[in-house]
């Protein structure tokens, strides 16, 4: 235990819903999502703790404080894989190219192009995901439901290993109804990854189809600021 927060108690209990979710809605609990366990603004020990417990897959939602934190982390866990799950300016793309395994939040043309032109030039070819505004909300990063399948062609043609797709759902709405609009999305274009549930709603996820959740406050307990 670190703090007042039991980490490990957390990963597992997160997991053991996400199976008893599952189950319930007949789907075979194995294999389970992916568990994202997302560190942004967590302190270290939190994110140690997770680590000394085995856990090798984070999420980060911005590129320099996931370079200060994991630059020296993944050289003492060198198995580490990290995603990328916040929006991306273009400025940072080699950046984000050169630190993570994979990136979640691609949501238009010229990020796109960025992302093709880092990956040559570090010849450094991870997986994407493209980032669908679900609920069409003015604020919110995310390619329109409309744009869709230009931006995947897009990313094809630009030799993107477009893995799947990932939607944060309207605070207010009914996550399920979005997170079944993604399920149809990703079934139309022929992509296996969704990912998608955060704290609040990943069981839901979980149960309707989601390969990978992302996960921050229920691990690690509430971010600072
Ligand atoms: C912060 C964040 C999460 C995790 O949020 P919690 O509610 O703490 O689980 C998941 N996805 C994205 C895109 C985030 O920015």
């Amino acid at each position: 235990m670190t703090d007042d927060v039991d980490v490990a108690g957390n990963l597992a209990q997160v997991k053991t819903q996400m199976a008893d979710a599952m189950t319930h809605h007949g789907f075979d609990p194995d294999p389970l999502p992916e568990l994202i366990a997302v560190s942004k603004k967590q302190p270290e020990d939190r994110v140690r703790a997770a680590l000394e417990a085995g856990h090798r897959l984070f999420g980060e939602n911005r590129v320099q404080e996931a370079q200060a934190r994991w630059t020296v982390l993944k050289t003492e866990y060198a198995d580490v894989r990290l995603h990328l799950i916040g929006p991306l300016q273009t400025n940072k793309a080699g950046d984000a190219v050169a630190l993570f395994d994979m990136i979640e939040t691609v949501d238009r043309p010229k990020l796109v192009h960025k992302l093709a032109d880092a990956m040559a030039i570090q010849n450094r070819h991870l997986p994407v995901l493209v980032q669908v505004n679900t609920g069409a909300e003015p604020q919110k990063a995310g390619v329109l439901a409309e744009d869709l399948d230009d931006l995947v062609q897009l990313c094809r043609d630009r030799g993107l290993d477009v893995k799947g797709l990932m939607c944060i759902p309207p605070a207010d709405d009914d996550p399920a109804l979005h997170f079944a609009l993604l399920v149809q999305m990703a079934r139309d274009l022929g992509l296996k990854t969704l990912s998608m549930g955060m704290s609040g709603d990943y069981p839901i996820a979980a149960a309707v189809g989601a390969t990978q959740v992302r996960v921050g406050s229920a691990i690690f307990g509430p971010r600072a600021g």
